[in-house]
């Protein structure tokens, strides 16, 4: 059997929406929205929210009587702030797991209690060379040293405070989505490429007018950066669960931009091999390109939802992408397979 095809340029307008959309974990109410009135185009797609906010979409099968499920999280890396200092500047606090020099020089929103954005800088306290000299190269990038310079008029907290802004507004990074030479470089295509490949994967089902072999709920997630995304919405009755995140690469990993990969251990351990193997002999069977590989430092919400106690075959794959918690990037051939492998998985 041939996959029905894919339309990428659906792909790349719905997947640079989508990283465009500020979401940081605890914030994802726009990019469930947009996810939720994209699905809403499909009649046969059933659209629900769990109480914690994630998006569920179900599409029936042609076996009504078996469920397997997929997820994919829309929050992203970001920050809030923590404190007003006396200069007017922020302090901030990390959500999710990266290193300050990632976002350092950042341009970032703030967004405030009563729904407005404040534009701002993420800086080194100690940022200027002129005044500062070997500081800049030299001092440790923790939550005291890094600030937000915000592009308003203020030198004093009270005058940041008379901006709307107080402690506990989030703050959002900018993506800076670029596409060169089928490149696709911008912060959050963790996890945000593989929200889109889940949304292709049904637009391009919806196009062939084909239903997945088994009823399939697509879970988004909105807490998988904090570690307890998928910890809750996923039935009882979802035999399977099939994680779709991005593969990490670096020295020593087998990942690479060009193909999706199969994740058979992370810092969980391994994931579940019988579900693991099927996903490889699918993608043998479609000519998908992919790779096995082992993630060192990683943990995705297919393990959030063992821990939580599921009782389900879990298994994880997604595209490589390079420079993962930085500015990443991945390429159409990765992002590509990986929606291939989804249709696969859905049909097979
Ligand atoms: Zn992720």
């Amino acid at each position: 059997m041939k996959l029905p095809t894919i339309d990428q340029t659906y792909f790349v307008d719905f997947l640079t929406r989508l990283l465009n959309t500020p979401s940081p974990t605890g914030f994802t109410e726009n990019a469930i929205s947009l996810v939720e009135a994209e699905l809403s185009h499909f009649p046969e797609v059933q659209l629900s929210r769990t109480r914690k906010g994630a998006l569920l979409a179900l599409i029936e099968g042609e076996d009504p009587s078996q469920m397997h499920a997929l997820t994919a999280h829309v929050d992203t890396l970001g920050a809030m702030v923590k404190e007003i200092k006396a200069s007017g500047r922020l302090k901030l606090t990390k959500i999710g797991g990266y290193a300050w020099n990632t976002v350092e020089g950042e341009g970032c929103w703030v967004h405030t209690f009563a729904g407005e954005k404040v534009r701002g800088s993420i800086l080194l306290a100690k940022s200027s060379s002129h005044v500062h000299g070997s500081a800049v190269a030299e001092d440790k990038r923790d939550d005291n040293a890094m600030e937000v310079r915000l592009d308003a008029r203020t030198i004093t907290a009270d005058e940041t405070r008379a901006l709307g802004i107080g402690v506990g507004d989030f703050v959002s990074f900018d993506p800076r989505v670029e596409l060169t030479n089928g490149f696709v470089r911008s912060r959050h295509l963790d996890d945000k490429a593989c929200a889109a490949n889940l949304v292709s994967a049904i637009h391009s089902l919806h196009q062939a007018g084909l239903k997945p072999k088994v009823t399939t709920l697509f879970h988004f997630s909105n807490y998988e950066e904090v570690g307890h995304g998928a910890s809750a919405g996923i039935p009882a009755e979802a035999s399977e669960l099939i994680s779709v995140d991005m593969a990490a690469l670096g020295d020593g990993q087998n990942s690479d931009e060009f193909h999706a990969s199969l994740c058979v251990k992370d810092s969980g351990g391994p994931y579940h091999h019988g579900l693991s193997s099927r996903m490889r002999t699918v993608a043998e069977k479609y000519s998908i390109p992919y790779k096995v590989d082992i993630y060192p430092q990683y943990g995705s919400d297919g393990e959030a939802f063992w821990r939580a106690g599921g009782d389900t075959a879990v298994a994880l794959i997604g595209p490589g992408v390079d420079a993962s918690h930085n500015y990443e990037r991945t390429h159409m051939e990765a992002l590509l397979a990986t929606t291939q492998w989804v249709l696969a998985y859905l049909l097979d």
